[in-house]
């Protein structure tokens, strides 16, 4: 991953199109003096359309199209006819894309699979032209409804990798240098803290065919979920991993305290977390011997399978992959069907560059999202109040009742 190409995290402006008016048209022909009311009625506004797509692994693209508008419908005319749906915008996401409202920091909805299909934002309903309101007692209806407002949103993805093993370590641990010696990924490698910036992902072949995605994750440091470090802003990729590999080195004072303080930052970013599937990796176990590591696997928590490993020498990789392989295709820790309770955004530890975009246009009230159902086939008894809202004029529309195009 190129240093400058990876983006986890982009803020975009969206707008659905409007609903297309209904027309308010009378049929006028030789010879057929009142030919009655006529009026179609106006096209759907296009939707806002996110699709999970695999092969993308950033928001990169988004960074440059941060204005994403659908088309607004057409409005109805004469003979019933019905005016053009406004154009759906597509908006291709890397699966496990996740969706947060950038006014009050809500979770809005994620992006896992291939081909999943999520509308962020409806496009307004078109309106009815006039001869849906014929009546006994109104034969010349000269009024028909407006279609539906825009919706607009300004939302926050951010993307959360999808690794099946997630590394958990303070800084220098060894995670790179094991993430180097198990996959064909090369990250830096340093004694100083933070040399991982972002987080690596590495392909470890497993006993032949099968193979897994670790992924290397920057340095988690005391505090860290508290905004302190660099580890925060890179801890929420962890939350879909689906087993956590936590290393600590062997040289370290005390290798059960340590575990510990990572377990405890884990547990304030998100206590979800602790139901995951928890490996303990001693690593540079090359600096042992034999006598020192039974004096440490008396120390070490009972309740976590552990291996000594060295990512040096090769020692104990073999048997850590068994350990991963086991606790990835262990059904309990799939990551197929998700069920991490997204916490609301928090905005302080936020890039501030994309702080500083600023939209002209304040975003309008959200119309009512809880109906999915294609609106367009019922028109029958939703609309009591022929009117959208109380601003929109009726006047507007020609009092010949023909096509008002926007
Ligand atoms: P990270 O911050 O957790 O990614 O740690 P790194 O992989 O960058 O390693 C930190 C330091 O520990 C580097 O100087 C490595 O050379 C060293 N190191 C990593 N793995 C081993 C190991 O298995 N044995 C020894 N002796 N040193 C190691
Ligand atoms: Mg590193």
């Amino acid at each position: 991953m190129a240093d400058s190409n990876f983006i986890d995290y982009v803020k975009i402006h969206c707008r659905s199109g409007k609903g297309g008016a209904g027309s308010r048209h009378f049929h006028r022909a030789k010879y057929v003096p009142k030919g009655g009311p006529d009026g179609g009625d106006g096209g759907r506004g296009g939707h806002i359309i996110l699709k999970g797509n695999k092969q993308m692994w950033t928001l990169l693209p988004l960074k440059f199209n941060r204005h994403i508008f659908a088309g607004n419908g057409e409005s109805g005319s004469a003979g019933r006819s019905s005016g053009k749906d406004g154009q759906d915008v597509i908006v291709e996401v890397p699966t496990g894309t996740v969706v947060f409202d950038a006014e009050t920091g809500e979770f809005l909805c994620e992006v896992n699979e291939h081909g999943q299909e999520i509308k962020l934002l409806r496009g307004g309903r078109g309106g009815l032209g006039n001869w849906h309101f014929k009546s006994s007692t109104n034969r010349t209806p000269r009024y028909a409804q407006p279609g539906e407002p825009a919706i607009e949103r300004t939302v926050i993805l951010e993307l959360k990798l999808l690794a099946d093993v997630g590394l958990v370590g303070l800084p220098n641990a060894g995670k790179s240098t094991l993430l180097s010696a198990v996959s064909a990924a090369r990250p830096k490698i340093a004694d100083y803290p933070f040399t991982t910036m972002e987080p690596q992902l590495g392909i470890v072949s497993y006993r032949g065919n099968r193979s897994f995605v670790m992924a290397d994750i920057p340095g988690i440091i005391e505090g860290a979920s508290e905004g302190k470090g660099l580890g925060l802003r890179f801890l929420r990729h962890i939350e879909r991993n689906a087993v956590l590999l936590f290393m600590v080195p062997a040289d370290a004072d005390d290798i059960k305290a340590q575990y510990e303080t990572l377990l405890n930052e884990l547990r304030q970013f998100n206590p979800q977390l602790m139901d995951k599937e928890r490996v303990l990796a001693i690593s540079k176990s090359d600096l042992l011997d034999e006598e020192l590591r039974h004096e440490i696997e008396k120390t070490l928590p009972a309740d976590i399978p552990h291996v000594f490993i060295s990512a040096v020498t090769g020692f104990g990789l073999d048997e850590l992959k068994d350990v991963l392989w086991g606790a990835i295709t262990d059904e309990r820790n799939q990551i197929a069907t998700p069920d991490i309770t997204h916490r609301p955004l928090d905005g302080h530890h936020r890039v501030r560059e994309e702080d500083e975009f600023v939209f002209d246009t304040p975003p309008t009230i959200e119309a009512d999202e809880d109906n999915e159902e294609d609106f367009d086939d019922d028109f029958d008894n939703s609309y009591d109040d022929i009117e959208w809202d109380d601003d929109y004029n009726l006047d507007m529309i020609d009092e010949d009742g023909d096509t008002r195009k926007d």
